[in-house]
C-alpha cells in the first residue's frame, strides 16, 4: 500500500516537472536564430525546436511579428503558418 503510494506520488511529481518545464520552455521569446532557422527550414519538423517554435508562435504576437519581420518571401511564411494550424 505504501509503495504503491510512493509510486504514484513519484509519477505524479514527475508528470507536473515535465508539464512546468514544457510550459517555460514554451513561454521564452524564441531567439533570432531560433526565427532564421525556422525561415530558412533548418529546423527538422519532428525536432522538439520545431514543435515548441510553432506552439510559441501561435501564442506570442511578438514574436510572429518578429518573423514577419525577417520573413523575405511568403510561401516560408505561409508554410508556417499552415504547420500551427496543422494538429
Ligand atoms: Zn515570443
Amino acid at each position: 500500500m505504501n509503495l504503491l503510494f510512493l509510486v504514484l506520488a513519484a509519477f505524479l511529481l514527475y508528470t507536473i516537472y515535465r508539464i512546468v518545464v514544457e510550459v517555460l520552455a514554451q513561454r521564452e521569446h524564441l531567439s533570432d536564430e531560433t526565427i532564421r532557422s525556422l525561415l530558412h527550414g533548418k529546423l527538422r519538423k519532428n525536432e522538439e525546436a520545431y514543435r515548441r517554435a510553432l506552439i510559441h508562435l501561435g501564442t506570442c504576437q511578438k514574436c510572429q511579428a518578429k518573423l514577419h519581420s525577417y520573413n523575405g518571401g511568403e510561401d516560408i511564411q505561409q508554410q508556417v503558418i499552415d504547420d500551427l494550424h496543422q494538429d
